[in-house]
């Protein structure tokens, strides 16, 4: 049996996979990559040839265009893929629609590159499958013992009674464009909330093609399609960052900030936007289930990723397990 670093390594351009000449979420442009899910620093313009979910595809398709690879090709979830000496096979991740990890089986040993993932119920996508594995790759983005995220059906209803209460004031509602707010459209609307959900124009193109995979969002619209006084005790969407810019003040004199988000546990960063409702939805995993998973994948080695490598580290260290950073470049550990 061959140590799985001998064949899946940090190489200049991103995760490489020798036997199968790949590489998996490459910062850089390559030959042949495999993505784990749309996310920006995940998925990338300009490889040459790219394998992902449909869902996936059409993400980056719908960000970066059509042309944004030369070749795309489907990965169903579970299908077999032999790729030079590697079978390889996507399982569901629950970060995001779409979302994979990849299961990549070499020389009677099986690493698991999970990308992003959550454990908690998400109506947008599949649950987190555990893949048994000897090397599990895995995020740190909320690797610290303060992340603990609250359960989002309980979070959307804070929301809902909050709409309730302030009758009269806009909701507006920070969210992050890809999957955050798809996700906390399906939660308000699974709480009752049946009244139409305007969207900032940002948020417009992939909240459709959502519908249009399958997703149950109910009516949304274009902000900027609403009459005057339509917005007044509406819910408006919009990305984090113009919660309290010029766009915000279309929303009337005093609306209420709201931010879905795992940072809002930091009581620092929600003050520092302006956040009256702060709500702890994450679609990453918080510490305890990433501690969980990682036990329940039984791997020998964990190699930590983009986040909080060192307290991970730490911890699974603490835990009896073999565990180190990969060192890789160009992963963001804010976008959620
Ligand atoms: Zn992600
Ligand atoms: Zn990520």
């Amino acid at each position: 049996m061959r140590a799985v670093e001998s064949w899946l390594y940090a190489a200049y351009k991103g995760l490489y996979c020798a036997p199968g000449d790949f590489y998996i979420d490459p910062p850089r442009p390559v030959d042949r990559a495999l993505i784990t899910h749309g996310h920006a620093d995940h998925a990338r313009s300009g490889h040459a040839h790219v394998l992902a979910t449909h869902e996936t595809i059409e993400i980056m398709k719908v960000r970066y265009g059509v042309g944004s690879a030369a070749t795309f090709q489907t990965a169903a979830l579970g299908e077999e893929h032999r790729i030079g000496d590697v079978d390889v096979r996507f399982a569901p991740a629950g970060h995001i629609l779409g979302s994979a990890q990849i299961v990549i089986e070499h020389g009677g040993r099986r690493a698991v590159v999970s990308g992003d993932y959550k454990r908690a119920a998400d109506p947008t996508c599949q649950p987190f499958e555990v893949v048994p594995c000897d090397v599990f790759v895995t995020e740190a983005t909320f690797a610290l013992p303060v992340f603990r995220h609250e359960r989002a059906e309980d979070e959307a209803r804070r929301l809902l009674q909050s709409i309730a209460r302030n009758p009269e004031r806009a909701h507006l509602l920070g969210v992050y464009g890809l999957g955050k707010c798809q996700r906390m459209i399906a939660l308000v609307r699974a709480a009752g909330y049946d009244r139409p959900i305007w969207l900032h124009g940002a948020l417009v193109g992939l909240t459709e093609l959502y519908q249009k995979l399958g997703c149950n969002l109910g009516d949304c619209r274009p902000a900027s399609t609403a009459a005057a006084d339509a917005l007044r005790g509406g819910l408006i969407m919009c990305p984090p960052s113009v919660l309290m810019d010029r766009w915000s003040r279309r929303a009337g004199e005093d609306p209420v900030r709201v931010f879905a988000s795992g940072w809002m546990r930091v009581r620092g960063r929600a003050r520092q936007r302006g956040v009256e409702l702060p709500l702890i939805v994450s679609d990453h995993a918080d510490w305890p289930e990433l501690l969980d998973t990682i036990v329940e994948t039984g791997a020998e080695d964990i190699w930590v990723t983009h986040g909080r490598e060192d307290a991970l580290v730490h911890q699974l260290g603490l835990m009896g397990r073999r565990a180190r950073a990969l060192a890789l470049i160009g992963y963001e550990d804010d976008a959620e």
